[in-house]
């Protein structure tokens, strides 16, 4: 910038002398200079030569400026120190130093202006004329104080914004940030001091929580995007983060990152949420919640294992008290109800109101007995004593029951059960508990009748046992039979044993039944090793059978009387066996099984299978549910549970059974995937006594006699295989 292109100090004379013609060439030099310039006589310190720009920067003409001593035209002091300076260095013979520095000095118009000038004698210690060039600084140092202001006005506000504010090089690296970005992510202070430099980066990393600092990273690679995100940090925060290009120009040079933090606001939105889930009147969580909780309980389980329960319990005819007491007064009773059942709960356990006068419970860790436990406490908390304005009165309750996962595996099934349950506990007189019962028998009526009916049926001899072929996958060949039960029912027609077996079970009746079936079987099974067919026979046992104290005596009695070996009965169990009082149960397997018989677990892969617990079972087979089989072997879950039953089943040295073959495909797929045995549709149904041997003597003509000796003494060992193979005599033992 020059002081030409201020015309406001314009003297008279300069631009006419703009040809030069009558000039000495010094002179026109200078012309030649964008600066003010002029040039000073030595050692007389007079200006010699002087061009337009200084004319008009001193606001004198030439003609008044040539002559003047040098001092006067700049008289700051250290102007004049260095005229005074140069003038002792020339007089001693001495190279003077040149001058340049910046100086401050009134105008013309009177306002300051900002003057860099430069004196140089020309030549050193005998220079004869020294050049002085005078800049004015005025507008660039207008225009730096300008931006300094800007600049101090931007980061002003960014200061005061609420966001974090970072701004990072395309290299990536921090060129700035602001205080609440320091705050927000707790740099220390040795950091938030230093500004610069990619420890900033390094420590942002650090503070994210895991699976978002990856991301943090992978984003700095798109810088043309403008991007929005959630990320959370281990302090707890968490932030918004808004990052966009910043331009120049046109062009990226960086990013700018704010982040905006939302832990506020959705504690805020979590509050909303919590009053969405929890009921007005008690405070307790409500319907919505204890399914959620439920719901989550059910996915725990399906890692875990972790049984639990839900109960419903409804208060009985509260109605009554609304009526009589009042509204005010029902609302005092159902808060006091819930804080009567709330106390008696463990630590872990959940409570909600999930109806008018009903509330859910969740137990974790229980079983059964647990269940039962905990509905009797709530039984006796409800039914204490209660008060009214003084006036005792008395309230009861019911209760529901469903088990996770015995009754069912999600949040909907499970309430829905415990729901009917505690609809039959109220049919059964109130003032009591019920557990869901797994099939139908909802009508607590036709459940009375159908026990009726089944009672009847086994004093009139109307029960026979069929026998469904159990046939092994490797040659064929039967190598087994399991016994089921089949009632023809004069007024009833046929009844699937699915329909009355569980009614049998919650009646208590499988007790007298299932010891109908075993001294059937046994007889059968003798009977047929009598004839040479020496073919270990299966028998459905209930739990609540099993769990009869002269049941294990009853076992060996029958197999004493009828001279059956022990390896030739089988007991099919299922894993309901192990829900109450587990080490009972387990003393009564060991002692089952120190008789030699053959233990079964049935329905495996169907429920809860804790293998903690299998391992302690003294069992010879696993059997492969049904409901797996089925999906085979297209649906890659059963696909999944065939594979891993069978590697479990071999690690514990135990043979899988598959049930419920129903194709070929299905054969194939469990043979490959090393079942022994299969039975099913596709090999026969449960046959008569009859239809069973003819079957047999058709497919296996050969096999109708005595096995070899080995056989009888069948060993509890993991040498499944073989031992079962060895039942069936070889096609020459004839
Ligand atoms: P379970 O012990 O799992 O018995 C197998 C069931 O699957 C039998 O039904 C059988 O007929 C059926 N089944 C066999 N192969 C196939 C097939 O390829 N496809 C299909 N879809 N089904 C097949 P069933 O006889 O109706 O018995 C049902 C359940 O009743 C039995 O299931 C068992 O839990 C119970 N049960 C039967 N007899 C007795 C018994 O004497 N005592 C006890 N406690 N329970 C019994
Ligand atoms: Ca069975
Ligand atoms: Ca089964």
């Amino acid at each position: 910038m020059t002081t030409a292109a201020m015309p406001l100090h314009a003297p008279g004379d300069a631009p006419a002398a703009a040809d030069g013609a009558d000039r000495p060439p010094e002179e026109l030099l200078l012309h030649a200079l964008p600066d003010a310039a002029w040039l000073v006589e030595l050692p007389a310190r007079r200006v010699c030569a002087v061009n337009a720009a200084a004319c008009a920067l001193l606001g004198r003409n030439a003609a008044e400026l040539r002559g003047a001593p040098a001092e006067r035209l700049l008289a700051t002091p250290e102007d004049l120190a260095w005229w005074g300076e140069l003038r002792s260095a020339l007089a001693a013979g001495r190279t003077p130093l040149p001058l340049d520095s910046d100086t401050v000095l009134p105008g013309a118009d009177g306002r300051l202006r900002h003057l860099r000038r430069v004196a140089r004698p020309l030549g050193g210690a005998t220079a004869t004329h020294c050049l002085v060039a005078v800049q004015d600084a005025s507008a660039a140092k207008e225009a730096q104080a300008r931006l300094a202001e800007a600049l101090a006005e931007l980061r002003a506000t960014l200061e005061a914004t609420a966001d974090g504010i970072l701004v990072t090089g395309l290299d990536g690296q921090v060129r700035g940030f602001n205080r609440r970005f320091a705050e927000l992510w707790a740099l220390p202070p040795e950091l938030a001091e230093a500004g610069r430099g990619a420890d900033v980066l390094a420590w942002m990393r650090g503070a994210l929580c895991g699976a978002d600092a990856r991301h943090l990273l992978a984003r700095a690679a798109e810088p043309a995007l403008r991007t929005t995100e959630r990320i959370a940090l281990r302090s707890g925060l968490v932030l918004e983060r808004v990052s966009q290009p910043q331009l120049s120009a046109g062009r990226t040079i960086g990013r700018v990152d704010s982040f905006r933090d939302l832990t506020e606001r959705l504690r805020a939105d979590d509050r909303i949420d919590a009053l969405a889930r929890s009921d007005a009147l008690t405070g307790l969580p409500n319907r919505r919640q204890m399914a959620a909780q439920v719901e989550h309980a059910v996915r725990t389980m399906r890692h875990s294992g972790d049984a639990f329960a839900l109960l419903i319990v409804d208060l009985d005819r509260f109605r009554r008290i609304n009526d009589t007491l009042g509204y005010e007064h029902g609302d005092r009773v159902l808060r006091d109800a819930g804080e009567r059942i709330r106390r008696g709960l463990r630590q872990g356990d959940e409570i909600a109101r999930t109806g008018g006068d009903q509330f859910a419970l969740l137990l974790r860790h229980a079983d059964a007995a647990a269940a039962e436990a905990a509905a009797t406490r709530v039984l006796d908390a409800v039914a204490r004593p209660w008060q009214a304005d003084g006036e005792p009165f008395t309230l009861t309750c019911s209760v529901g029951i469903a088990l996770c996962p015995a009754h069912g595996r999600s949040a909907d099934e499970l309430l829905a059960h415990a729901e009917a349950a505690v609809r039959l506990a109220k049919l059964a007189g109130s003032n009591g508990l019920r557990f869901h019962q797994q099939h139908g028998g909802t009508d607590l009526r036709a459940q009375l009748q159908l026990d009726h009916a089944m009672r009847q049926a086994l004093a009139a001899g109307r029960f026979r046992l069929h026998y469904q072929p159990q046939v092994s996958l490797a040659d064929g060949r039967v190598v087994g039979a399991e016994a089921l039960l089949r009632w023809r029912d004069p007024a009833l027609g046929e009844v699937s044993p699915s329909r009355f077996i569980p009614v049998a079970e919650d009646t208590g009746f499988v007790i007298a039944l299932g010891d109908w079936v075993l001294g059937r079987a046994v007889h059968q099974a003798a009977r047929w090793q009598r004839s040479g067919l020496e073919l270990p026979v299966a028998v459905n046992v209930s739990a609540l059978q099993l769990r009869q104290p002269q049941f294990l005596d009853r076992v060996r009695n029958l197999l004493r009387d009828h001279e059956l070996p022990p390896a030739l009965l089988e007991l099919e169990l299922t894993e309901s066996i192990l829900l109450h009082d587990t080490d009972q149960a387990l003393a009564r397997l060991h002692a089952l099984a120190s008789t030699g018989v053959r233990l079964a677990l049935d329905d495996f892969g169907a429920g809860y299978s804790g293998i903690g617990t299998l391992k302690q079972l003294p069992l010879h087979r696993l059997k492969l549910d049904r409901g797996v089989v089925q999906g085979l072997p297209d649906d890659a879950r059963d696909a999944g549970i065939a594979r891993a039953t069978v590697q479990l089943a071999h690690a514990l040295g135990m043979e899988v059974v598959a049930e419920g073959v129903e194709t070929e495909a299905q054969r194939r797929f469990v043979a490959e995937a090393g079942c022994e045995v299969f039975q099913g549709f596709l090999h026969a149904p449960a046959l008569d006594p009859m239809s069973f041997e003819r079957r047999l003597r058709e497919s296996q003509p050969r096999r109708a006699r005595p096995p070899a000796p080995s056989s009888r003494h069948v060993a509890a060992d993991a040498t499944a295989r073989a031992r079962h193979l060895a039942l069936v005599p070889p096609p020459d033992a004839r």
